[in-house]
């Protein structure tokens, strides 16, 4: 009775089985797009995970949300020719993700200063400060001391991992300071940034710090030894230089290109403290330096933030791009045994945005998905742990009902026509567009998405029917005018891939991140 039981049921679960297959007409199976989806499952269950990495290369797009990477993505599938919807940037195919939640201690919507401090140390901060905690106080230098973090950096330059930062804003930037520096307010980025009492009272300025990093942390916790950042690369040299015309470098742009109020040239005294590093300010100097054998690389390639990667034919000694500051940064770092950590950011994303100009804020961002490609390509997934993330958004959207491939800086045109949509008042619109900002401008072939600055703000709808949104120098519509885009609120991506990338899951804080990295490299391990 019980085995007869068993037979029927057998039998009746094959028969149901084959039935269930057969439920699904051929159009469904033989679609490339149930085949292609059903194979990323194959693949998800093909995975294997390893816990622990040599090398961790953490990649940060400064502002850049999900709609950029969206935005994007159908740019760079139309610079190939492509419709663009279903392509990806590199790092959108790496197995792991996490939603990640940005806010300040105090801030609901937040800055890169806070948001990089919970990302590189573990901890959440205040907006605007630099490498403390939450008991700061913004702009007191007597609430320093005390409040100092420790960061993933400091930490892997303490267990004998080379280091490097890398940024195409200022080095002294936001983003790449927190990886180095502790300051109560990121604008101090050099002595004349700060008010008289906070030098008085033995704050350091941001670029100061950067040069005496070795010396910092070597005073800071005594016995410990470290060869100091091997790779620092970026702009920002103003604030590396006397303000006098004597130090001026061969690409300055200002009459006087330095800031320092204090007759230090920090560029020279890191040649002396690093008598066999290299110093460049061009791409000349940076195609010579030979990353077998460079042991220190100071990098200032601007005097302010380097150019948009759109724009960056028109620097004055030439610049090199983000994938090759990446790829140079990794061929030097890789010569230690020990392993590296590598921070990587892509400063001008968030530039272009707060200049309402997603032109430059896109092509930065194709560029930046190209890094994180080189860093792919030149390092072994079985040892180098690769995590891709923004710090914050922007209030960018993409909206209206453009049909496939419509491209997406151009206007709205709809599924079934050849002509732009109108909107209710007559006029065309385009497809990305800011909430806020200075709003609208027609500057055509202009590549610097700062222009704009120097032109008044002009919110609300314009007739744009004979523009060509599609060109650089076109700045979207706004709703809101202030003076520049701000930041959004919403929660942002993180991709990993390598050692430990398995981790990256669900939705979590933005200072989670730093425990990823220390979990793969062991920072606190005895
Ligand atoms: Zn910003």
């Amino acid at each position: 009775m019980h085995s007869r039981w068993i037979l029927r049921s057998l039998i009746a679960s094959a028969l149901a089985t084959s039935a269930q297959a057969a439920v699904l007409p051929d159009v469904q199976k033989s679609s490339s797009w149930y085949s292609n989806a059903e194979q990323v499952i194959t693949n998800k269950l093909a995975q294997t995970t390893k816990d622990k990495a040599k090398n961790v290369i953490l990649f940060v797009g400064d502002g850049m949300g999900i709609s950029t990477l969206t935005a994007a993505r159908i740019l760079q599938g139309q610079l190939a020719g492509q419709s663009g919807e279903e392509g990806y940037l590199s790092f959108e195919t790496f197995p792991y993700s996490a939603q990640v939640k940005t806010y300040n201690v105090d801030a609901q919507t937040p800055d890169s200063a806070g948001t990089m401090t919970a990302m590189i140390s573990g901890v959440k901060t205040d907006v605007g400060v630099i490498g403390v905690d939450e008991d700061i106080e913004r702009g007191n230098c007597a609430t320093v001391k005390g409040n100092e973090l420790v960061s993933a950096v400091e930490l892997a330059e303490i267990r004998g991992l080379s280091t490097g930062v890398v940024s195409t804003a200022r080095i002294t930037h936001a983003t790449p300071a927190a990886t180095y520096a502790k300051s109560a307010d990121r604008n101090w980025e050099d002595v004349s940034d700060m008010p008289e009492s906070a030098v008085a009272g033995g704050c350091e300025d941001i670029a100061s710090q950067l040069v005496n990093f070795e010396k910092n942390l070597e005073m800071r916790f005594p016995g410990i030894d470290v060869d100091g950042i091997e790779v620092a690369m970026g702009g920002g040299r103003r604030h590396f230089l006397p303000k006098d015309a004597a130090f001026n470098s061969a690409d300055a742009r200002s009459e006087v290109e330095g800031d320092r109020t204090d007759e230090r040239d920090l560029t020279a005294e890191w040649q002396a403290t690093y008598s066999s590093g290299t110093y460049v300010m061009d791409k000349a100097g940076f195609d010579a330096i030979d990353a077998s054998t460079a042991t220190k690389v100071l990098g200032l390639f601007n005097e302010s933030h380097m150019q948009y990667e759109a724009d960056r034919a028109n620097d004055i000694a030439g610049e090199p791009s983000l994938s090759e500051m990446t790829s140079k940064a990794i061929d030097i770092l890789d010569n230690n045994d020990k392993g590296y950590l590598l921070v990587v950011e892509s400063g001008r994303i968030d530039h272009g945005h707060h200049a309402g100009n997603a032109y430059n804020a896109l092509y930065d961002t194709v560029e930046f998905a190209k890094a994180v490609q080189a860093a792919a390509d030149a390092t072994d997934p079985e040892e180098t742990l690769i995590l891709v993330t923004a710090d914050h958004s922007h209030v960018f959207t993409i909206a209206g009902y453009p049909k496939r491939g419509n491209p997406i800086l151009g206007k709205v045109v709809s599924v079934g026509s050849d002509e732009p949509s109108l909107a209710s008042d007559g006029m065309p619109y385009t497809t990305l567009g800011y909430t806020n900002g200075r709003g609208f401008a027609d500057l055509g072939s202009e590549t610097n998405a700062d222009a704009i600055y120097g032109i008044d703000p002009n919110s609300g709808r314009k007739d744009i029917s004979a523009v060509d949104t599609k060109a650089p120098g076109f700045h979207q519509e706004t709703t809101i005018p202030l003076s520049s885009e701000t930041h959004a609120g919403e929660d942002i991506s993180l991709h990993a891939k390598g050692p430990g990338a398995h981790l990256a899951q669900g939705v979590v804080e933005q200072n989670v991140v730093f425990h990823l990295i220390n979990q793969s490299l062991g920072l606190l391990n005895d």
